[in-house]
This record gives structure tokens, sequence and C-alpha cells, in this order.
């Protein structure tokens, strides 16, 4: 990235530079602008999350769908490797549910396309060997732990280790919470968050999202629909701890976005500098009906308070997050 960036920046230092006579060239000067606004980071989307061979779609599929939906820059988030054990439900859930591959395959499409693509670090929490798998690919540069997706307690002796593992080399954690399926007890989580304050936990999927609304109590309900009463245990979360944040991917993000639009207004409003967009998305189009991703970005673009906060949520608050020093 770093080459890149330099060189941007010693174009516009140049343009700069040059500047005052291209004032005498009026559409030289707009080409120029034009230039540099199209190279300018802040337009750019950052997808936190995506996976590879993601219900078999294949590497080229993936990077055709990234560039059709407008993203930037993509984290490729890896599954455990596939084992019968209870956390994965016996097999059942290996390859995140959706035939995902794990951390080899994510560190090497990313080393493949390096101005592009980052890469996170995974495994099943209570396999033999699961914090020094994880450890490895931390050394080889992963940017955050996860997708943390398996049937254990989100505060569980085995998650713990790797809240202390992401402490240690200062990555956050990003989890998917589905009710009695997958990192169980979203209720308990605040204790993690004070346990380890200095860690980042970035919460994803249904039961993250239902729990936006206050009056969200079947919690077999995984995709609730109509107004919402704030003050759910997520918008509580989020208010009350600095070292929470929301991962906006999937149907579940989007659905949240989509169900009250008065709500999502005050909501992206108020937790501008917490939530961070990703599609989370396995169609090949990359854009229209088929799309979550392309179809979040239309709903966030139309719902947020302003320019600067949309900046936030497509860019600023992952790249400052991940540390990805774009
Ligand atoms: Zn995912
Ligand atoms: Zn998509």
């Amino acid at each position: 990235m770093g080459k890149e960036k330099s060189t941007r920046r010693d174009f516009i230092k140049r343009s700069s530079v040059i500047g005052a006579g291209l004032f005498t060239m009026a559409s030289a000067k707009a080409e120029v602008l034009q230039q540099i606004f199209s190279n300018e980071p802040g337009e750019k989307i950052i997808d936190i999350h995506q996976h590879t061979n993601y219900g078999d779609r294949s590497d080229a599929a993936l990077l055709a769908h990234q560039k059709t939906m407008g993203a930037a820059y993509t984290i490729l988030l890896p599954a455990g490797h596939p084992v019968s054990m209870g956390s994965t439900h016996y097999g059942v859930s290996n390859g995140l549910q959706v035939r995902a591959t794990a951390n080899e395959a994510c560190y090497q499409l990313a080393q493949q396309h390096k101005e592009h693509y980052f890469f996170g670090a995974n495994e099943v929490p209570d396999a033999p060997g699961a914090v020094k798998e994880i450890e490895k690919y931390l050394k080889l540069g992963a940017c955050v732990i996860g997708e943390l997706k398996f049937n254990v307690d989100c505060d569980s002796k085995e998650m713990q280790a790797i809240y202390k593992l992401a402490q240690d080399y200062e990555v956050p954690v990003l989890m998917h919470f589905q009710y009695k399926m997958y990192t169980w007890g979203l209720e308990r989580l605040h204790k993690m968050l004070r346990k380890y304050k200095k860690v980042n936990f970035i919460g994803h999927a249904q039961t993250w999202w239902a729990n936006i609304d206050k009056d969200h109590t079947n919690q077999n309900v995984l995709y609730p629909k109509g107004k919402v009463t704030p003050g759910g245990i997520t918008d509580m979360l989020l208010t009350k701890y600095d070292n929470v944040y929301g991962d906006l991917s999937a149907g579940s993000g989007l659905a949240a976005l989509t169900r009250d639009e008065d709500f999502t207004r005050s909501f992206l409003n108020r937790h501008q500098d917490k939530l961070l967009y990703g599609s989370d998305c396995l169609d090949t189009e990359g854009t229209g009906k088929a799309c979550t991703g392309w179809q979040a970005i239309q709903a966030l673009k139309r719902l947020v308070p302003d320019k600067n906060a949309e900046r936030k949520l497509f860019f600023d608050n992952s790249n400052k997050l991940f540390r990805l020093k774009l």
C-alpha cells in the first residue's frame, strides 16, 4: 500500500505546486482536479466482511463481485479448519456453514492482491492448537480474529484465550451472534467488554442486529420486522462501551437498517463512530436485488446524517480499527 500512497500523495503535492499555472488553463485544471478526486481515498469503500469459496464461489467471481459492488478494499475472514466437535455442531458448521475456506486460502488471496485485500485469522476455539494457529496468521499480518462463528459461549475459557491473544496483538475480534446456535450469551457480553477493555469487539449477525430493539423479547425470531424501540442490548452496548463496534453486513444488517428508517437515521447518527460497512454476501452479481452488500450501500447513503458520517461508516472507522494504514 505504501508505494501507491506515496505516489498519490506526490501527485497531489505536485499538482498543487503547479496549480497556480493551471488557473489560466481551465479545462486542464478541471481534468487535474478530477484526477485528484478520483484518486482520493476518502471516496472509497472498505468491505470488512467477505469469505473465500463462499457457497463455492470462485476467487475470480469474488474479485469481480467486489469490484462491481464498489468495494475498493476487502477484508477476507477465514473459517476454522473442518472438525467434528460440539463447537461445530459435529461438522454441520464447518466452513462457517457456507463452505468458506480457512486461514491459508484467505492469506494467499490477500497476498496476490496486496493493494486491495486484507485477511483475518481464525480457528475453531476449542480445537487442539487453536491459539497457535491463529497466532501464526497474526504474525503474518492478519488484521482481525474472525469470523468467530462457533457453538460456544461468548465467555467460555476458549473464547477468553482468543480475547487475550487479540489483546496481545492489538487486533479486534469479530463475532457472529445467533441465538442458541453461535456465540451464546449476548446478554453476558458486557462482562467480557469490561474484562478485556483493550480488545475491540465487533458484533455481527442475526441476534446482534435483532437486539437493537428494546422490545425484542422472543430471541427465536432472528429477523424481526417493523418499528424499533431504542435501547435494545446492542444499542446499549454501543452507547456504553468504547470497545464495541457493529458490523453492518449480511441480510441481518440490511434488515436492521431498513425495518424502521426513522430509527435507523438516529441510530446511524448516534453510533457513527462505531459502525462498519461489510457485505458478507455470496452472490456473483455484486449489484441489484441479488446483492445485499450493494443494497446496504444504497441504504446507508440514503440514511446517513451527512457526508462525514458516510465516510466514517464506509472507510474511516475501519481504516482506524483494523489499522489498515490506507
Ligand atoms: Zn460471514
Ligand atoms: Zn453481493
